[in-house]
This record gives C-alpha cells, sequence and structure tokens, in this order.
C-alpha cells in the first residue's frame, strides 16, 4: 500500500513537500515505524505510549486529525501535521505554545480548598479530566485559524473541568479569565467535539461555561451590540410601539 507524508525540512528547499512510501502495516503508528527503520531514518514523528493514551501521536490524516496508533491507513491517504502549531520537523508540532492559555485561563487548580470528595463531585469532573492533551480539537478549529489569540477547545474544556471541581476555591477568576477571546467567539461548529479521541465534547462545555457565566452576571458582547438597530425608535424602548407615538 503507498502512502503520502507531508515532510517539513527548515534546512532545505522547498521546506515542505510530499513523499510518497510503500509501506506494509497498515495501522499509522507501525507505518511509520516502518518507513523509518527500513527506508528513510530521517523521518521525524512523535510517539510515546503506542495505546492512544499519552495523545503525543496526533496527525492529521486526509485532513482529519487522527491518533496514528489509533488510526488505519488505506491506500494514498494522506498524512500531514496538525494544524495552526509551528512545525518543528515533519509531523512533529510546538505543543508548548498553547501553555500560555493554559495559564491566561487558569486552567488548574489554582487555590486549594479543602473539602470532602465523593462520588457525585468524581463525576462531575471525570469526561473532562480524561483530555490527553493531544490538541487534535485546536487544530480542527475555524476560529483559531483566523484567531490566533482564541484560547481554544481544549483550554476551555479544562477550564469546565476546574471550575467544577469542589477543591478549587476561585473558580469566579476562571469565568472572567474566558470571556474575552473565549467562549463567547466560539462558533459552536462541533469540528473539535468530532476530533476527540476521547470522547469529549468541548462544544458542549463551552455552552455549560455560557451557561455558567449568564449566572455569574455576564453575558455574550455580541448581544450589548443590539445588532446595528436604532434603540431610540418609536417611544424609545427598543421594538415595535403599537401607539404610534
Ligand atoms: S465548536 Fe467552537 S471551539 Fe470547537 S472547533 Fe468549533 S469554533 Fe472551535
Ligand atoms: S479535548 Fe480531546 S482532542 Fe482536545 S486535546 Fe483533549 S483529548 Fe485531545
Amino acid at each position: 500500500m503507498k502512502i503520502k507524508i507531508v515532510r517539513f525540512d527548515i534546512h532545505k528547499q522547498p521546506q515542505q513537500k510530499e513523499f510518497e512510501y510503500e509501506v506494509s502495516h497498515s495501522r499509522l503508528s507501525d507505518a511509520l515505524h516502518e518507513i523509518k527503520t527500513k527506508q528513510d531514518n530521517s523521518l521525524t514523528f512523535r510517539q510515546g505510549c503506542g495505546s492512544g493514551v499519552c495523545g503525543s501521536c496526533a496527525v492529521r490524516v486526509n485532513g482529519v486529525e487522527r491518533l496514528a496508533c489509533k488510526t488505519h491507513i488505506n491506500e494514498h491517504d494522506l498524512v500531514e501535521p496538525l494544524n495552526y502549531a509551528r512545525v518543528i520537523r515533519d509531523l512533529v508540532v510546538d505543543l508548548s505554545q498553547q501553555e500560555k492559555f493554559l495559564n491566561q485561563a487558569k486552567a488548574y487548580l489554582h487555590e486549594y480548598h479543602a473539602t470532602l470528595i465523593g462520588k457525585k463531585d468524581e463525576q462531575a469532573i471525570d469526561v473532562q479530566s480524561n483530555c490527553i492533551l493531544c490538541q487534535s480539537c485546536l487544530s480542527s478549529c475555524p476560529v483559531y485559524e483566523v484567531n490566533e489569540d482564541f484560547l481554544g477547545p481544549y483550554v476551555l474544556t479544562r477550564v469546565l473541568r476546574y471550575v467544577n471541581d469542589k477543591k478549587e476555591k476561585n473558580s469566579a477568576e476562571k469565568l472572567a479569565s474566558i470571556q474575552s477571546n473565549g467562549i463567547w467567539d466560539c462558533t459552536l461548529c462541533g469540528n473539535c467535539t468530532m476530533v476527540c479521541p476521547q470522547f469529549i465534547d468541548p462544544k458542549t462545555d463551552i455552552l455549560n461555561l455560557r451557561t455558567k457565566s449568564y449566572q455569574n452576571g455576564y453575558t455574550d458582547p455580541s448581544l450589548s451590540m443590539n445588532n446595528g438597530f436604532d434603540t431610540s425608535f418609536g417611544n424609545g424602548d427598543f421594538g415595535f410601539n403599537p401607539n404610534g407615538f
């Protein structure tokens, strides 16, 4: 079976080029190893656990984000690095760029509150705790494509995880940090949910954060712009004046 790989080398011209390889393994991570050990040892890719736990082998296959260790390939498939991250070499991208957003949104346990944790409390943060930081969701996000300051799906999912964590004393600070370039900028397209290998649903998590924000006095900034209507119409109240004055 032949597959194509988009490779990147800053020291060559052109820096990005498509190569075709003959492989016998159908699992992508095995096929990449086969190429490296038998055909071209300069092929560079990242791999850790090999069993879908560490999240380090995320790439795109035919334009869709996948973990190489959990993906079976077909003839003529195209393998590329993740979107919107600096490519270091071939399929390896710089995942550290997102650290500033994790810090900005305080997507971690910040102010510890000693308390008893029950089964229900564990369940409230269980799904989001399964994030393996593969950044597949970010690579699929159309908002991040046009706004590099957007916090992005997995950072927001992690914010919800810590907002719901009974051990966090200062969830108000986290909600405050996601109002700008955060929850209101998401278009709810659902791409992030579709590609998550852990079956996490960042789109719904963002909707939950919007609800929590409303409950804490925040509003969608796009609604406060009146959508261009002149609110001085009629008796000065917005909308139709049935009395005609
Ligand atoms: S649902 Fe929102 S966060 Fe997820 S990919 Fe779409 S725009 Fe990005
Ligand atoms: S939310 Fe899913 S796709 Fe996004 S980083 Fe976490 S595990 Fe990966």
